[in-house]
Formats: structure tokens, C-alpha cells, sequence
């Protein structure tokens, strides 16, 4: 088993050990061991159903990993196929509430304004005021130039729009890391970049990010690492200059010709 371990020997925020999955006789995850420094941003690529979705979703625990252990912060859970691990709903709602998810599909709730939108969860769920909500919202749509529109419903934005309100209504939460899977993957092509180039934004601030993408030259250069995954384990990693460039292993070298290939 390699260990993907941060190249710059900081403290980890996120340590994933032996992780399995499998739904029914399926095994999906087949022992990932990953560890993720604070402000270190990680890419995952690979083919469909390799398992990256259900590894993200496992590090937030919207999956149940049937065996391993995760670390986030001072967060610890032991899966062991045997017996059922309990979890507090309180432990489950802080650890959510640290760890913001963004999905391919926008997901934004299609009766709230884009205003009570980004306002919602951190009332609800944080106890957050109004007031406080609203100040917190505005702000991050300024900062994503939808201030204007903070009354309009997600069906009058466009894609890209809408997907950068999904990524503002997660930082609203003020989370320690970020999970994103295949964030671009349903829009128009040239939506894509206004998407990205706000990921890097917040790469460049510091955000924990784990990012599952086809967008091979985005992960070149936004992440430090990238993990190849390949039948539900690690195939090959290492610093993403290197091996997105130069794959060393046989069926990396085959997925990104295809991926790249499939661009043009
Ligand atoms: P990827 O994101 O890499 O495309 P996924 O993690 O979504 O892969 O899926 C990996 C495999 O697990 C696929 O074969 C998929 O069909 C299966 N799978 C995912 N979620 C479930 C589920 N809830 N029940 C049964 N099988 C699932
Ligand atoms: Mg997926």
C-alpha cells in the first residue's frame, strides 16, 4: 500500500486510511489511503466508475465506508465491515458543517432566490442571524459579481452562474476544505472557465480542495498532487507537474490521451 502523502510534510487537516466501499458484492473502494495538508489542493482524475464520487462522498460521510478510518481535524471514525460504527448526529453535523460539497449539477434550491440561497444553510444549521446571513451573502456574491441578481431565481442564471452561487453558498458555511466533483462537467464549454477560474481563486487563498475534474490542464496547474484512480485504488500519483506530463504507469498514459483527445 503507498501512502499519497502531502509533498511538504504539513500537519494534515484530512487523513484517509484503507478506505473500502462496496455496495453489495460491488467493491468500489479497494483500500484508498490518502492524507491532504491544510491548503493543499488535490486533484483526482480517472475513469467512470473508479470510484472517485464515492470517495468524496465518503470523506463527508454520505457514504458509509465499509472499512478504514478518516481524520478530519480533530474528527476520528473507525468503519469496520463487522460492526456498525455509531456516529452522533452532532459529530456528523460539525464535520459536515467543515467540509463544503459542490456536485455536477448545481442543486441550488429552485424555489429560493439566489439570496436565500447562500443565506439559508448557515442560518439553519449554524444558528447564524439574518441579518449576519444576509451581510455574508452579499459579500460573497460581490466577490462573484452576482450582487445584482441576488433576487433572481437559479433557472434566470446561466450555468456557470448558477454553479458559481453553489460554490458561495458552500463557502457561506466558512468550511476548512472543499470537495468538488466534476463541477464542470454539465456546462456549456465556454462557461467552464468562469467556474474554474474561481476554484483557482480560492486555491490561491488557501482552501483545502480535493477535486475530482477532467479538466487535465486546470489540475495541472491549480493542484499540487494528483491521484490517478483506477478500479477503486490509487493507481499512480504524485506532484501534478510531473505525473499529468509524464505517466508512468500504462492505463494513465491511455486515460488522458483519451481525455485530452476528447476535448477537441
Ligand atoms: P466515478 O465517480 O469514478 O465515476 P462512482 O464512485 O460514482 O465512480 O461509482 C463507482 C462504482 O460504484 C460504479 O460502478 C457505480 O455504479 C457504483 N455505485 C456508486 N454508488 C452506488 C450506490 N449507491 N449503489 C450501488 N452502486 C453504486
Ligand atoms: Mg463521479
Amino acid at each position: 500500500m503507498t501512502l499519497a502523502a502531502p509533498a511538504n510534510g504539513d500537519v494534515s487537516l484530512l487523513r484517509l486510511q484503507n478506505i473500502e466501499k462496496s455496495f453489495g458484492s460491488l467493491k468500489v473502494l479497494q483500500g484508498i489511503s490518502v492524507e491532504v495538508a491544510r491548503g493543499e489542493v488535490v486533484a483526482i482524475i480517472g475513469g467512470s466508475g473508479s470510484g472517485k464520487s464515492t470517495l468524496l462522498r465518503c470523506v463527508n460521510l454520505m457514504e458509509r465506508p465499509s472499512a478504514g478510518r478518516i481524520e478530519f481535524g480533530n474528527f476520528v471514525a473507525d468503519f469496520d465491515g463487522n460492526r456498525k460504527t455509531i456516529i452522533g448526529e452532532e459529530r456528523l453535523r460539525q464535520l459536515r458543517t467543515q467540509i463544503g460539497m459542490v456536485f455536477q449539477s448545481y442543486n441550488l434550491w429552485p424555489h429560493k432566490t439566489v439570496m436565500e440561497n447562500v443565506m439559508c444553510a448557515p442560518m439553519l444549521v449554524k444558528g447564524v442571524s439574518r441579518r449576519d446571513a444576509a451581510g455574508q451573502a452579499e459579500q460573497l456574491l460581490d466577490r462573484i459579481g452576482l450582487a445584482q441578481r441576488r433576487n433572481h431565481y437559479p433557472f434566470q442564471l446561466s450555468g456557470g452562474q448558477q454553479q458559481r452561487v453553489a460554490i458561495v453558498r458552500a463557502l457561506a458555511m466558512q468550511p476548512k476544505a472543499m470537495l468538488f466533483d466534476e463541477v464542470t462537467s454539465a456546462l456549456d464549454p465556454e462557461l467552464v472557465g468562469e467556474v474554474l477560474g474561481l476554484m483557482a481563486e480560492l486555491a490561491n487563498e488557501g482552501m483545502t480542495m480535493l477535486i475530482v475534474t477532467h479538466e487535465i490542464a486546470f489540475a495541472r496547474d491549480v493542484s499540487s498532487r494528483t491521484l490517478f484512480f483506477d478500479r477503486g485504488v490509487i493507481a499512480e500519483s504524485g506532484p501534478s507537474r510531473d505525473v499529468l506530463r509524464n505517466p508512468q504507469s500504462e492505463r494513465m498514459r491511455q486515460f488522458l490521451s483519451r481525455v485530452l483527445h476528447e476535448s477537441y
